[in-house]
């Protein structure tokens, strides 16, 4: 019944959960979401500025090898001006420059250096500027009779100092870097020695990578040399008047239009240099760069490398694809926990209602059970009430009538003179008053005192008593009887008249059991164990019919004839024997005959001893 109760109860638990869960999964889940989305934008703060540090990390490592070359490549031409300007024979050349002769000699040396050198162009310039002797004398465009006294290389040779200048050649229309050295004879400057290097060469090494760039600058910010063809003569800034005027007194890009590149350069942190460059063709994507630079004043230039930023941003999505992946799965595993727990307080919370619910059942039904108890005790105690009145009624009524009935005889007899008669009769009102004394008395033992005078009892001297004080009644009706009692020391606590009693009244049932027998017997057998003792009673009567074996020891019950048996006998007994904390017991001799049982405390021998043996009677 519980159950089905619990059973019904239990889909609205669940609902109540559910949508319990319902509400707060959602907010979980959003919030969930939310720390997600957060895990992967935290990542990409991370990868970026880790993919863009290493970026910058190789091409600074790429910045130094781009220079080295650039310096070895230059460097091996630097010395051979210098050489050529001390060398006696050149010197002599330079003494006169106007004679052909020596102009034809200056023509061939400067050719041959020029080839075992490997550079551009050897030449030698008057003290005005003006060359007069030319690797390319044989060329369609020579040097020779082109007066460059406006290239800075030559103001520096002919102050004494390395001259060292890069240009687009104004006669050649070729880029290259020119090295210059003076050249004098005894304190007279007689002019300078000249050498081209080509640089086209330099950059043609660096092809443009998907990867990588590279350009050098002038101070100007005009990209001099480039990995890109189409970044070449294009100025990283617009360039204001005074520096347009700057170089065109150099002529160093002579017709050439320096437009400024379309390009957008930004810091980030950390102090990263970040380079966006438009697409140059139409449609073309722009390109963003991580830019390391590096200036290289002896050559008068600055190095740049631009290290594509598409690499750090594809390691930067894989990061953040991670990212996500893995906050998925610690969402999942979560969800997954979440839930779980959830179900595991909804089962609780199940199994908390249900024994909530059982305990109240339990509550009621107990209240029912001791209604119903007390119901029954009341109406027992009316039954028990009206059995008493009545069997009270017929044990008084009876002698009461004879009494009456007596006394009246008694009176006539006296008024008769018949004294004795009348004495006999007087003599039969006081056996019959005595037998209502003894009814009384029985009542009284259910007004006793239950644990009152408890003491230690020797069971074989009670035992002993009680036979001698039935000897003349047992003698009476010639029975027999036989009581085994290995261990005389057998003490119990209990009240020792009341115990009497209770042997008393076993022993004049037994003899009621057996009164239609010639030769009645009874043992009895004391025996202790498990520290228990028990004192048995075995007649040879009847026995007890099975369906009265339960009611015995109810109150009032009797199978004896009216004025024979109050059936009060078993029932005081059966309740001085549970005031010793013990019980009695009545069964049926497998052999015929009645049992009865008394079972008690066994006490210890230290105890008894303790304590005075015999209590008052
Ligand atoms: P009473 O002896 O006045 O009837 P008891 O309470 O002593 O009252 O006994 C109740 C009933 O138990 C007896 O009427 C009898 O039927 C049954 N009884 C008791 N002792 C024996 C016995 N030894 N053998 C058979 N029946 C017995």
């Amino acid at each position: 019944m519980a159950l089905a109760l619990f059973s019904r109860a239990e889909p609205a638990a669940v609902a109540t959960a559910a949508s319990g869960w319902g509400l707060g999964g959602a907010a979980r889940l959003a919030l969930a979401l939310v720390a997600c989305l957060a895990m992967v934008l935290l990542t990409q703060l991370w990868a970026e500025n880790l993919f863009f540090e290493q970026t910058r990390t190789r091409a600074a490592a790429k910045l130094d090898l781009y220079a080295s070359n650039l310096s070895g490549a230059l460097g091996k031409y630097q010395s051979v001006p210098k050489l050529l300007a001390l060398h006696g024979d050149v010197v002599e050349l330079f003494l006169a420059p106007d004679d052909p002769a020596m102009r034809a000699r200056g023509n061939q040396l400067t050719e041959t250096v020029n080839r075992l050198t490997g550079a551009e162009d050897t030449y030698f310039m008057d003290a005005e500027g003006m060359t007069f002797a030319a690797s390319n004398w044989g060329s369609e465009l020579p040097f020779v009779g082109h007066n460059f006294s406006f290239r800075p290389y030559f103001q520096q040779a002919m102050q004494g100092r390395l001259g060292r200048y890069f240009a687009l050649g104004t006669t050649s229309g070729k880029r290259g870097y020119y090295f210059a050295s003076q050249v004098s004879d005894g304190g007279e400057i007689l002019g300078a020695v000249v050498v081209k290097v080509s640089l086209d060469e330099i950059e043609h090494g660096w092809t443009a990578g998907e990867e990588e760039d590279v350009i050098v600058t002038d101070p100007h910010g005009v990209i001099f040399i480039s990995s890109r063809a189409e970044w070449r003569y294009r100025t990283l800034a617009p360039l204001d008047a005074e520096e347009r005027q700057a170089i065109a007194e150099n002529r160093r890009y002579e017709s050439v239009d320096l437009r400024p590149l379309d390009l957008e350069l930004r810091s980030r942190a950390g102090g990263l240099q970040l380079l966006t460059v438009d697409g140059q063709a139409a449609g073309a994507p722009s390109r963003e760069y991580v830019m390391v630079t590096k200036e290289m004043p002896e050559a008068g230039w600055t190095l740049h490398v631009l290290a594509s930023t598409t690499l750090a941003y594809s390691q930067t999505v894989t990061a953040m694809v991670v990212a996500a992946l893995a906050s998925a799965l610690v969402l999942l595993i979560a969800l997954v926990v979440l839930q779980r727990r959830a179900r595991l307080v909804e089962r609780i919370e199940y199994q908390r209602r249900a024994s909530e619910e059982l305990e109240r059942r339990v509550e009621e039904r107990t209240a029912d059970l001791r209604r119903a108890q007390d119901d029954l005790v009341q109406a027992g105690k009316l039954a028990a009430l009206g059995q008493m009145s009545a069997a009270l009624s017929h044990e008084f009524n009876q002698p009461l009538a004879a009494i009456r009935s007596y006394a009246d005889n008694a009176q006539l007899l006296i008024e008769r003179n018949r004294e004795a008669e009348a004495c006999s009769n007087l003599g039969r009102i006081k056996d019959l008053t005595t037998r209502m004394a003894d009814i009384s008395k029985h009542l009284m033992t259910f007004a006793r005192k239950p644990r009152s005078e408890l003491r230690p009892v020797r069971l074989a001297e009670v035992l002993d008593d009680t036979l001698d004080f039935l000897r003349t009644r047992l003698e009476r009706a010639g029975a027999e009887v036989s009581v085994d009692q290995p261990d005389r020391g057998l003490t119990v606590r209990a009240g020792r008249v009341r115990l009497q009693h209770v042997i008393l009244n076993l022993v004049a049932n037994a003899l009621d059991a057996m009164k239609d027998q010639a030769a009645p017997r009874m043992e009895f057998a004391l025996r202790a164990a498990g520290g228990r003792v028990t004192v048995t009673l075995r007649d040879h009567g009847p026995g007890i019919a099975e369906a009265e074996l339960g009611q015995i020891f109810d109150p009032f019950f009797t199978t004896k004839e009216v004025g024979e048996g109050l059936g009060l006998g078993l029932s005081i007994s059966y309740n001085i024997v549970k005031d010793f904390d013990g019980v009695l017991r009545a069964e049926n001799h497998p052999e015929g005959g009645a049992v009865f049982t008394i079972e008690l405390p066994l006490l210890s021998a230290r105890a008894a001893a303790k304590t005075a043996l015999k209590e008052p009677a």
